[in-house]
């Protein structure tokens, strides 16, 4: 005599279009269309059960000539992860605390700020080629690069502003064995993506791995003439070699010195 739960149990073995068999199977009861994924395939987690290709699994199975089967994302999967991608990138971006470091809110009538804000400005609009931002302490070279980003950002231009010695810690933190990102994602971030703003470089203490690192972002961009933003405070000749000669490729960055003494003493 079948027990209520013996017959919801016939009733999830039916539902998957195997009446002979009669075991207990470990999966939620569910209903709907035939499942062409393996028991192995549907213990993974199913968020996504809309996608009409792979119920939810987010993986197909697919079969060679020979027989043997590979576990293949699907577009759904696929897509999930170019969207995690961002989120990191948006994550890492930083731009919360700089959100008020906009073109708006800048003064270009401070003198000695004049012609960087114009450059700046127009760069936003268009980002190409390699901006050089350099100036002291305190001259709003910080303030331009973050309207760039932000500006950037607005226009739906995937971009990652970062500062020099902050972007390093980062990339130590996904070197260790603990990080949920792996080391080369995070890199591969930051390398690729559309518009890099590095501000404040030349004050990281660079160890021998930090430089290495940086020295491969720099080089990776300027290989591929990515929009790329650098400002610093330091001389040229402060600047590691290597990145000092990519910079000081005329052809691609456009060099700026801001001579505003304190923008910020001097900005309402
Ligand atoms: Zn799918």
């Amino acid at each position: 005599m079948p027990t209520s739960s013996g017959k919801s149990r016939r009733k999830a073995v039916e539902s998957i279009g195997s009446e002979d068999l009669d075991i207990p199977i470990a999966r939620p009861e569910r209903t709907g269309p035939e499942l062409a994924l393996p028991d192995w395939a549907l213990e993974l987690p199913r968020k996504r059960t809309a996608c009409p290709i792979c119920k939810g699994a987010g993986y197909l199975v697919k079969v060679a000539p020979d027989g043997s089967s590979d576990l293949v994302p699907c577009r759904c999967k696929l897509r999930e992860l170019q969207e995690s991608d961002y989120q990191e990138l948006q994550r890492l971006s930083n731009l919360e605390p700089f959100a008020d470091k906009t073109f708006e809110t800048f003064d270009p009538d401070v003198p000695g700020v004049a012609e960087a804000y114009q450059a700046a400005r127009a760069y936003a609009e268009n980002p190409s080629g390699w901006l050089f931002l350099t100036g002291n302490y305190g001259c709003g070279k910080t303030h331009l690069a973050a309207a760039i980003a932000n500006e950037a950002v607005r226009r739906h231009i995937k971009t990652l502003f970062t500062i020099v010695p902050d972007l390093l810690d980062h990339l130590r933190s996904a070197y260790a064995p603990t990080s949920p990102v792996r080391f080369d994602q995070r890199i591969e971030a930051v390398r690729t993506v559309y518009l890099l703003i590095l501000d404040d470089l030349g004050t990281e203490n660079a160890s021998p791995w930090a430089g290495e690192k940086l020295y491969q972002i720099i080089n990776y961009r300027y290989n591929y003439r990515l929009p790329t933003v650098i400002t610093t405070n330091r001389d040229l000749d402060e600047i590691e070699p290597r990145i000092r000669s990519r910079i000081c490729d005329r052809h691609l960055c456009r060099h700026i010195l801001i001579r505003a003494e304190d923008y910020r003493r001097k900005a309402r």
